[in-house]
């Protein structure tokens, strides 16, 4: 009798935290155990409109998959790129081969969404993963080092526009706060000359926060200078801009799009069912009509059945979600019963640059210093969780400790 294989796809929230359960839970004689990435390093996505935003140095915002899980004895670490999934014939297709599987987990994480809208995917970048996000940052540079360095170029050069205000941007603009004001020192340029544009169609920015919440951001990023449409739709993304509303052009150096996610297309091309966007999943994380199959994180769309709703798109549910799967994955192995999800809500928390934050932890409302402390603590808490106080140490955030 052979051991099963595990399989895990990608190496993000759910997928590190997925491998490490199943190293814990399951003894090398009763299962394999291989991850596969498109990188040799894992990163932290929640961390991302910070690299995008020239804030944090991207060594600090990614980690050698070695560091923090066994590959030599334990995990067989693939780094290759998913192409397809075959799930009938229990094969993922990889850019560099084939490989069998007995039980899968999928933790490809997200792509942009763009909703149809004309030109958005061409012409503008996305906070997607750490090279997509550097590329922002570097072009965000060139166009001022551009404006400086060039004959008659227009102030337009300077400004960055960005679609959305959901979390990522307003996260983003908050960030931009803090390096354009360096980038202007870097260049001579006089501040106002750069703007930082946030675009949404919703009449307010990030829905689902208390109003409170939402006023205080917004006059705080206001304050750093982000000027905010709100109630304004995109109807096209050109190169230097968008077209809204009326047919208003905005013109810009640097166009962002934030508005929208989606999950890994691979798993729609492969034949999963979709819904708004994400592979519908049973409440014991695995595809309808698949015993062996696991969808996770930021793929899975899993219904909250209390409230009638699916749960968020976030870290911390893939992290969860990565309990309840290797908890279901030891259960396939050595019998037992399968486990519902729940998602156990501890908050949510939005950095808005520099020591300005604002979130609700266990019902409490937090505004400014004290919630940008309680973000350093839920970004170490989970390195604590993946490599222990020694990862805390080397990629933590400590400096408002
Ligand atoms: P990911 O963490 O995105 O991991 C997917 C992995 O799959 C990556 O390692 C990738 O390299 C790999 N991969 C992708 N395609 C392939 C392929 N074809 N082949 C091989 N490997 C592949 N959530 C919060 O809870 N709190 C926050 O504060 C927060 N802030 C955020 C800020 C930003 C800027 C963004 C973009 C998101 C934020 N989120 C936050 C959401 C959170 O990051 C996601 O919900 C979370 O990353 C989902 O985890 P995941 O494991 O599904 O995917």
């Amino acid at each position: 009798n052979q051991k099963p294989r595990v399989v895990v796809l990608g190496a993000g929230y759910a997928g590190m935290m997925t491998t490490k359960k199943l190293t814990k839970l399951l003894r090398p004689e009763q299962a394999e155990i291989v991850l596969v990435n498109k990188h040799n390093y894992h990163y932290q996505t929640t961390w991302l409109h910070q690299v995008a935003a020239g804030t944090i140095n991207q060594n600090q915002v990614r980690m050698m998959i070695s560091d923090v899980i066994d590959t030599k004895h334990r995990v067989n670490l693939i780094q290759d790129s998913v192409l397809e999934i075959k799930k009938d014939e229990k094969t993922v297709v990889l850019e560099n081969g084939e490989l069998q599987y007995d039980i899968l987990v999928v933790g490809l994480g997200f792509e942009s969404a763009t909703f149809g809208i004309s030109g958005m995917k061409e012409n503008a970048f996305a906070i997607q993963t750490i090279d997509s996000s550097r590329l922002i940052y570097d072009h965000i540079e060139y166009q001022f080092s551009r404006y400086k360095n060039e004959e008659g170029n227009k102030e337009e050069l300077l400004t960055i526009l960005v679609g959305g205000s959901g979390f990522t941007g307003i996260e983003f603009v908050g960030e931009l706060t803090e390096s354009v004001k360096k980038l202007c020192r870097k260049y001579d340029i006089p501040r106002y000359k750069a703007r930082i544009i946030n675009v949404e169609a919703a009449p307010s920015i990030l829905p689902g926060f208390d109003e409170e919440l939402v006023t205080y951001a917004k006059s705080s990023l206001e304050a750093r200078g982000v000027e905010f449409r709100t109630g304004t739709m995109i109807k096209e993304c050109k190169e230097d801009g968008f077209v809204v509303g009326e047919g208003e052009e905005i013109k810009a150096g640097t166009v962002v799009w934030t508005g929208g996610v989606q999950a890994n297309s691979i798993l729609g091309e492969s034949g999963f069912e979709i819904t708004k966007g994400r592979v519908t999943v049973n409440n014991d994380l695995r595809a309808p009509g698949y015993r062996d199959i696991f969808i996770l994180g930021d793929c899975a769309w899993v219904m909250d059945k209390e409230n009638d709703r699916p749960y968020p798109p976030n870290a911390q549910n893939a992290m969860q979600q990565a309990d309840t799967a290797a908890q279901n994955i030891a259960s396939l192995i050595y019998g037992g019963p399968m486990q519902e999800y729940k998602f156990e809500n501890k908050g949510t928390v939005a950095s808005l640059g520099g020591s300005e934050a604002i979130g609700t932890v266990f019902d409490r409302q937090l505004f400014g210093k004290p919630a940008k402390t309680m973000k350093n603590v839920v970004d170490n808490r989970y390195l604590f969780m993946l490599g222990g106080p020694g990862l805390v140490l080397k990629k933590g955030k400590l400096s408002l400790f």
